[in-house]
């Protein structure tokens, strides 16, 4: 029998990722399908009830940008 995979929630409508309801579950998500990448789980900038995961921005990455610069740096982003 497959093991289940953690789910997502549904597809957020402001980032266009998938959802997942904690930390925890994004990061099993993010190392069963992509194990050689280095991609993060992170609070969605518009609901933080829910995470997301992905490539952070370089310069948020770095702590060069707070929070507020990073939410400014999505909503500029084409979707
Ligand atoms: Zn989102």
């Amino acid at each position: 029998m497959r093991q289940p995979v953690a789910q997502a929630l549904h597809t957020c409508v402001v980032c266009g990722k998938l959802s997942y309801r904690s930390r925890k579950v994004a990061r099993k998500v993010a190392n069963q399908r992509h194990p050689d990448s280095r991609l993060s789980a992170y609070p969605c900038p518009e609901n933080g009830a829910y995470w997301h995961i992905g490539h952070l921005p370089a310069n948020v990455r770095h702590g060069v940008v707070d929070r507020a610069g990073y939410r400014d740096a999505l909503s500029r982003r084409p979707r």
